[in-house]
């Protein structure tokens, strides 16, 4: 047997154990005891011998009032906005996909897992897009804010990107820790689309993706999509927590936002490394004395962050989530005295 994809690596992740992991970019949801009971109940009672509904209706209509889109039609949900990234790859379109790099590594993944040609787009040193796609490009994916560099590329470098039979996906992951979205965008026209998750947003563990777009794009990408692709679990813990507590998912994302700002000052005051502005819910920044010596040091320390110092647009890099306050004193602890060690 021949196989039909060769040559690709498995998505990378760390796996090192660590005390602290700022690796991962989730945020830490505190779910008061009540608001766990009421979810344990839930579930206890859930008819698990069931298929969960392939339409997940309950929890898109939930989600369709929290993000005020005009229906549920506007939306479907993926196992993962990682699962709809490889639906938009094997439904829309047949050229080049493109996307910036350095960027979310699924966008290449789920392209070439689909046997989709792709391109690379070159950022210049302060992140912005300094490359234009190829003509046949007609599927282009932007995370904004972006992964790993945390910038947010400007609206109109986006709009200038339209062209005839060319789509282009904004990732907006991140958008709740700049709160600037592209939806109205992609509610008005089919050649602009939104991926939300609730991933970074304290739900990790549910894989819950969400893509916004025109009722007719949705409908192409419901036939590809697999039945049963969001679990009854996390339909009804999503559905909780979304239509009745997500105001506790906006403190978090407050304090997130709040602890960026802090790290961010600090670590800008440090020798031997160089910060780099971000938008979003972790930060990038080169080592100036070597990358995988301050990783090692760290994790010495007990602190895990991700290393992107062989991915070749982010040379001697390194991504630092904002975790718990507590988490990020012992990494600013941690990093201070690992630098000390090393310059
Ligand atoms: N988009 C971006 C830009 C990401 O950084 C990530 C996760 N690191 C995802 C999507 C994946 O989200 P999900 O957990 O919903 O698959």
């Amino acid at each position: 047997m021949k196989p039909r994809i060769q040559g690709l690596e498995k998505y990378k992740t760390e796996t090192t154990k660590a005390r602290i992991r700022l690796s991962s970019n989730e945020l830490y949801l505190d779910l008061p005891q009540e608001v766990r009971e009421e979810v344990a109940k839930e579930l206890a009672f859930a008819p698990l011998y069931k298929y969960p509904d392939p339409d997940a209706k309950e929890l898109k209509s939930a989600i369709a009032s929290w993000l005020k889109l005009p229906s549920e039609e506007y939306l479907t949900l993926g196992n993962g906005s990682d699962e709809l990234i490889n639906y938009l790859c094997a439904s829309l379109g047949t050229g080049t996909v493109s996307y910036p790099v350095p960027t979310f590594s699924m966008y290449e993944i789920c392209a070439k897992n689909n046997l989709r040609k792709t391109a690379p787009l070159r950022l210049d040193e302060n992140f912005e897009l300094m490359q234009a796609p190829p003509d046949d490009s007609d599927l282009i994916f932007i995370a904004r804010p972006n992964n790993p560099t945390g910038n947010l590329f400007l609206k109109e470098t986006i709009t200038a990107l339209r062209a005839r039979d060319r789509c282009i996906v904004i990732d907006e992951a991140y958008y709740p820790f700049c709160k600037e979205s592209m939806i109205d965008e992609a509610l008005k026209s089919e050649d602009i689309l939104v991926l939300r998750t609730l991933s970074k947003i304290g739900l990790a563990g549910l894989r819950v993706g969400i893509l916004i777009a025109p009722p007719e794009i949705i409908k192409l990408i419901d036939s590809v999509r697999l039945p049963f692709n969001v679990t009854m679990p996390s339909q009804i813990v999503a559905k909780i927590i979304i239509s009745k507590y997500s105001y506790l998912i906006d403190n978090a994302v407050e304090i997130a936002i709040k602890e960026r700002e802090r790290i961010e000052s600090y670590m800008k005051n440090m020798e031997g490394i160089k910060v780099f502005p971000s938008r979003a819910n972790f930060i990038l920044f080169k080592v100036l004395v070597g990358a995988k010596a301050l990783h090692k040091e760290l994790l010495k320390r007990g602190v895990l962050v991700r290393d992107f110092s062989e991915n070749p647009y982010t040379p001697e890099c390194l991504r630092v989530s904002v975790g718990r306050a507590v988490e990020n004193d012992i990494f600013l602890e941690a990093l201070d005295s690992s630098l000390r060690e090393l310059v």
